[in-house]
């Protein structure tokens, strides 16, 4: 299975991309959670992104498509892969075409993740008093506020792009984690 989960932030791509890595032999690629070990690290990485992403914005595309293009080659992922959190940007997901087709790999689909907006400061307060180590420096009011525009501006445009391409299927995020995963295994056929 190779497939992208797409939705703002708090929609639910990390718990659905853990639930299906674990039942379905593919692996997470969390853009984010990568962002995240890099700055705990103190790594040059982590250095350039910690206060991109404590202020909600984006990691520049050429960053991102580097690391993805490194993480796609390693054997782990030969199985199967769940992006999750990337891509972002139109100019990252043209890039991702390059990079699946030079690696001779075919996308099943795009799954889009439907949540109502008005849910999800509270989802990402619930996350930020749950998370292990405490809260995530972006789960705050501020940030996510930001965050969400940064969606709506920059990564929404994804839907209609992936519609073109013919690979776009949509669940809702409103319901259960269970029922969700089970939509999602639904529109994938799985
Ligand atoms: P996430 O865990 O997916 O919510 O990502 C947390 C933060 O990491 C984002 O708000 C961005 O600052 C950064 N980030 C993660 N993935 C990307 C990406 N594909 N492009 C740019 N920035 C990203």
């Amino acid at each position: 299975m190779r497939i992208i989960l797409l939705g703002p932030p708090g929609a639910g791509k990390g718990t659905q991309a853990k639930v299906i890595e674990d039942k379905h032999k593919a692996i997470q690629l969390s853009t984010g959670e990568i962002l995240r070990a890099a700055v705990a690290a103190e790594t040059e990485l982590g250095l350039k992104a910690k206060d991109i992403m404590a202020r909600g914005d984006l990691v520049p595309d050429d960053v991102m498509i580097g690391i993805v293009r490194d993480r796609l080659g390693e054997d782990d992922v030969k199985t199967g892969f769940i992006l999750d959190g990337f891509p972002r940007t139109v100019a990252q997901a043209e890039a991702l075409e390059g990079l699946l087709d030079e690696l001779d790999m075919k996308l099943d689909a795009v799954v889009e993740i439907q949540v109502d907006e008005g849910i999800l400061i509270g989802r990402i307060e619930k996350r930020a008093t749950e998370t292990d180590g405490g809260p995530r420096a972006d789960d705050n009011v501020e940030s996510l506020k930001k965050r969400l525009a940064v969606y709506r501006e920059q990564t929404a445009p994804l839907i209609t792009f992936y519609q073109g391409r013919g690979s776009l299927k949509s669940v809702d995020g409103m319901a259960a984690v269970d029922d969700v995963t089970r939509e999602i295994e639904e529109v994938l056929g799985v």
